[in-house]
């Protein structure tokens, strides 16, 4: 369902993606571990279409269609989305106005009406409720004084809303609590589905004892250099890093 094939990336002339390829099929989680500086993040900012990377080969086709050539905008509606590591705050800004905004703009750039405010209401409901995800959380400003574990839950949220095929997770789980990892870990296992795909990167593996995944990928120097089952992120756990090369070596 998606494929990567040959991605090569630069950021200021210096390569970080060397070639990399990859494969997700429907339904299927993949992880990718790998040491620091290895470009994971560098894949996943691709994936989702932040300026400044230069990609000079290679595409990424989710269902036979390179997304390389649509905007941020566009991969959004085709069904791409990005969990950061580090969510924004937004002062001002209702969670509730926030979230309608952001499905409605997905909504239009599908060609689809706008939902109605109360069928907005009903499908955040029970979105919420499938998450179990507390609904005065829904009437502050969008997560401005949440704690770690609810920014996470409301970026659970908004995956649940926009209903993606392709999911990256970045490192979503560093600097997370137990109770905020389960939260996270809870939420990704209830949308799996047929029809989407995740794409897990974390440098250790505890949040795989949650999220089980199909296939570990180990990502090192801008390359897939090996590729397994979960036992590798277990092997990978007891070995470490240092027979892969990190990209922060100079
Ligand atoms: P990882 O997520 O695996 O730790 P990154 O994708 O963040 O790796 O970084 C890969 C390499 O790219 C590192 O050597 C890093 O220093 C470099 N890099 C990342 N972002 C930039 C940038 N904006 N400008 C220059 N170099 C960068
Ligand atoms: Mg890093
Ligand atoms: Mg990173």
């Amino acid at each position: 369902m998606i494929e990567i094939k040959n991605l090569t990336v630069a950021i200021e002339d210096k390569q970080i993606l060397n070639g990399l390829n990859l494969t997700v099929n429907d339904g299927e989680v993949a992880a990718i571990m790998g040491p620091n500086g290895s470009g994971k993040s560098t894949l996943s900012y691709v994936i989702a279409g932040k300026e400044d990377y230069e990609v000079t080969d290679g595409e990424i086709l989710l269902d036979g269609v390179n997304i390389l050539e649509m905007s941020p905008d566009e991969r959004a509606a085709s069904g791409v989305f990005l969990a950061f590591q580090y969510p924004l705050e937004i002062p001002g800004v209702g969670t509730m106005t926030f979230l309608k905004a952001t499905l409605n703009a997905q909504r239009r750039a599908r060609g689809e009406g706008e939902l109605s405010t109360p069928d907005f209401i009903r499908k955040v409901n029970a979105a919420a409720e499938k998450l179990e995800i507390n609904k005065e959380m829904l009437k502050r400003a969008l997560n401005v004084g949440f704690s770690g574990g609810e920014k996470k839950r409301m970026e659970i949220l908004q995956m649940a809303l926009l209903e993606p095929k392709f999911c990256v997770l970045d490192e979503t789980d560093s600097g997370l609590d137990i109770d905020a990892l389960r939260i996270v870990s809870e939420g990704v296992n209830a949308l799996r589905a047929k029809g989407r795909s995740f794409l897990v990167i974390t440098h250790y593996q505890r949040l795989l004892d949650y999220i089980v995944p199909d296939v570990v990928h180990v990502m090192s120097q801008g390359q897939i250099v090996k590729s397994g089952d979960k036992d590798l992120a277990k092997a990978l756990e007891a070995s470490g890093y240092a027979e892969y090369r990190t990209g922060e070596a100079a």
